[in-house]
């Protein structure tokens, strides 16, 4: 089903998206929400997804609009659309309005702008600007470890109307080892984890928020999604979700090109 997303357009792939069943479905599951929970959730994340045209995330412009994963260089891939549709529902109940988000191997930056319009859309209107806490900490920030792909990162989401947003501190892309988490800006009330950890880095478990979410892939060969919940008392636990396959949390040193 989800492959057969693919669009001519990026609102196409996105309405595909959202016929097919894959924006925001799983959201009724995980939070025990009602069937019309699960519609405004799709809903919102079409229209952060719609937000973000794919176009400025990919070397080549051709493979947009496609339901697929793509090469952006340096070993690393832009996800599949539906991927990043399924992180954005599994982490939706988990983004306050002007809460902190971390996106661990941030890539070409796609998932952090959806992530950044997902948190600028609360109420699923036209939002006001948000404003940043006392703390003036970033509502989004990405961490990524190949310099040359957090500077591309930055020309993308400048290409797709994220200018400002970067220049008020909005989001906020780094270099750095992704598995050490970013202290400063911590503590995160969602993480999104984009490549395959060979296992939970507790560094992580530390940066999430009391009530907070981390979606993670977590394996070697074979590889699942997991959720890690950080409960207000700060008990965490760690759920199997679905088996997927990608790119390695590692270490810089390691990535491959193919
Ligand atoms: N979500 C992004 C990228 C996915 S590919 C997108 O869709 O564009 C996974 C990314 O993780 C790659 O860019 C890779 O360079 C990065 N990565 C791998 N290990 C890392 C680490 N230890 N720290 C930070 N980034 C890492």
């Amino acid at each position: 089903m989800a492959w057969t997303s693919t669009g001519s357009s990026n609102a196409e792939l996105i309405d595909n998206m959202l016929r097919n069943g894959i924006l925001g479905d799983v959201v009724a599951d995980v939070v025990d929400g009602s069937k019309s929970e699960a519609e405004a959730a799709s809903g919102r994340i079409a229209r952060a997804m719609k937000k973000v045209d794919r176009a400025n995330y990919v070397r080549d412009k051709r493979d947009a609009y496609e339901d697929s994963p793509q090469s952006i260089g340096h070993g690393a891939t832009i996800s599949a659309p539906h991927m990043h549709a399924y992180a954005a529902s599994h982490l939706l109940p988990y983004l306050p309005p002007r809460g902190r988000v971390l996106d661990v191997g941030s890539g070409s930056g796609y998932m952090s702008a959806v992530l950044y319009h997902l948190m600028d859309d609360p109420h699923g209107q036209e939002p006001p600007t948000p404003t940043l806490d006392g703390n003036s900490k970033p509502l989004i920030t990405g961490i990524e470890h190949i310099s040359q792909l957090t500077d591309w990162s930055i020309s993308n989401l400048k290409r797709d109307g994220l200018g400002e947003a970067l220049e008020r501190g909005q989001i906020e892309m780094v270099t750095g080892d992704g598995r050490l988490g970013y202290p400063s800006n911590a503590p995160y009330h969602a993480i999104h984890v984009g490549a395959a950890a060979p296992e939970l880095p507790q560094e992580l478990v530390d940066q999430l928020a009391p009530g907070g979410r981390m979606f993670i892939p977590i394996g070697t060969y074979m590889q699942n999604i997991y959720h890690v919940d950080k409960d207000k008392s700060g008990k965490v636990t760690q759920t199997e979700v679905m088996g997927v396959r990608y790119v390695p949390l590692t270490d810089r040193n390691l990535q491959k090109e193919f």
